[in-house]
């Protein structure tokens, strides 16, 4: 397996990712998609609307806002509950989590460590003039929230009977403290979550429902079985909301860690902002002829270590006819790239000419690129270092008979497609 250090040259290599502000010196735990980054980050979330939201009756998508009113963290518990705690080195005054320390001493300097204390992770801000606290607002430190307080706005628009699930993917903020492994904490980062609420009775059915879905969704796109797992968090380990809750890990350079969390959080938050709100989040039940408030199954996961999943699993690196070969093996619906068009020889005008047009007819439904600032062995690498699946090379036959090389990236077979069959012929492979 590929360590952090190699994808992340590799993502800087390749316009996949960037550390932001990088001329700056880069801000901490914050990373920016480039090129070749955006499109695979699009395709995760593309990908996970689909099979939420398309394919399904019972689960409508919403947009909620980053900024909410600031009672909502109080109620949903985060401005008392959603600390770390935290111990400072005396000597060379780095923080760390103290959860997650081997020993009690600094793992930097062994110096020796203050007494833990709490530090709330959401980031503070202030909306209009004046900065005081009764206009301090928070980021969201979750996308959930904005489902919650939107759910009666959502089952009377939507007219949804229970079971149904409110689906949203969005940027989310949390000031980590335990930095580093690259992309996998970031303080900016995005979600994709949604919560499925059903009756009270029928919780825990849906909760094995919504473990089994997520897992196999992973595995769907590409991730191999033996490098992801669930795990059972203990009971001392779960958040004040949930009543039981599932990791979905993938096996990352640095260890087994959380891609994605299935939580029980019962009638938690609905139940909560009623109260304070003192507006009604409750449904009306046909067949109990009475109000409930129904349970909330939450698959939570992160955009940001789902690409980072997807570019470890789909990294490979063999040797090919003595020459190191890198390519990115990605399932063909997360390729950031389909196509590449490629003159053979750039010093030809009427290799150029050809090739641009067929990158023009091509592109439109899916990313497709033209290059020839290389010799072609470069290009074919730079292409299978994206997972370009396909690479069109035009040579100087071409202009006789109309005929193109398509070369696949997994088996580097090469067929000669007439032109006027080009676009057929990439639609119907089977990938
Ligand atoms: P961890 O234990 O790794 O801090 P968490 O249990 O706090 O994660 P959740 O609150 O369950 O995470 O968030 C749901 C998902 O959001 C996670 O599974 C992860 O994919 C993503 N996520 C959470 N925090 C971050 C972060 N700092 N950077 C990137 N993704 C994150």
């Amino acid at each position: 397996m590929a360590d952090l250090n190699t994808i992340a040259s590799l993502c800087k290599r390749r316009g996949i990712i960037f550390l932001n502000s990088e001329i700056y010196g880069g801000l901490g735990s914050v990373w920016d998609y480039g090129p070749i980054g955006v499109e695979l980050k699009n395709n995760v979330k593309r990908l996970w609307w689909k099979s939420m939201v398309y394919e399904r009756e019972d689960i409508e998508g919403l947009d909620a806002a980053i900024l909410m009113h600031p009672e909502v963290w109080k109620t949903s518990g985060h401005v008392s509950g959603f600390k770390d705690l935290l111990a400072d080195c005396k000597n060379c005054k780095k923080r760390f989590r103290h959860d997650l320390l081997e020993k009690n001493v600094c793992p930097e300097c062994g110096g020796e460590l203050t007494e833990p204390r709490p530090f709330n992770l959401m980031f503070k801000t202030f909306v209009g003039s004046v900065e005081s606290e009764s206009s301090e607002v928070f980021l969201r430190p979750e996308t959930a929230q904005g489902i919650f307080v939107n759910f009666k706005n959502v089952l009377v628009s939507s007219r949804k009977k229970l079971p149904f699930g409110i689906a949203q993917i969005g940027k989310a903020f949390r000031n980590e403290i335990t930095t580093g492994n690259f992309t996998f904490r970031s303080r900016e980062f995005e979600q994709m979550e949604m919560e499925y609420f059903t009756r009270p009775e029928e919780s825990d059915k849906w909760f094995e429902y919504w473990i089994q879905e997520r897992f196999s969704w992973y595995q769907r796109f590409g991730i191999k079985k033996e490098n992801i797992r669930l795990r059972k968090h203990e009971r001392e380990e779960l958040a004040h909301y949930a009543k039981s809750c599932y990791d979905i890990e993938f096996l990352f350079p640095m260890g087994w860690s959380e891609l994605e969390g299935i939580a029980h959080r019962t009638d938690f938050d609905l139940k909560q902002h009623s109260s304070v709100s003192g507006k009604s989040l409750s449904y009306f039940d046909e067949e109990k002829k009475g109000e409930i408030t129904p349970h909330a199954i939450e698959p939570s996961g992160g955009v940001d270590r789902a690409v980072l999943a997807f570019l470890i699993d789909s990294y490979k690196d063999e040797k090919v006819r003595g020459e190191k070969r890198v390519v990115l093996e990605l399932h063909k619906e997360l390729a950031p790239i389909k196509v590449a068009v490629l003159p053979l020889l750039r010093n030809r005008p009427e290799l150029v000419k050809m090739a641009k047009d067929i990158y023009r007819d091509l592109r439109g439904d899916y990313k497709v690129s033209y290059d020839d600032t290389a010799s072609i062995g470069r290009l074919y690498r730079r292409q299978d270092e994206i997972g370009t699946l396909y690479c069109v090379t035009v040579d100087v036959e071409s202009l006789d008979d109309k005929k193109v090389t398509v070369r696949d990236r997994d088996t580097m077979k090469q067929d000669r497609i007439s032109v006027d069959m080009l676009k057929k012929y990439i639609e119907e492979k089977p990938k």
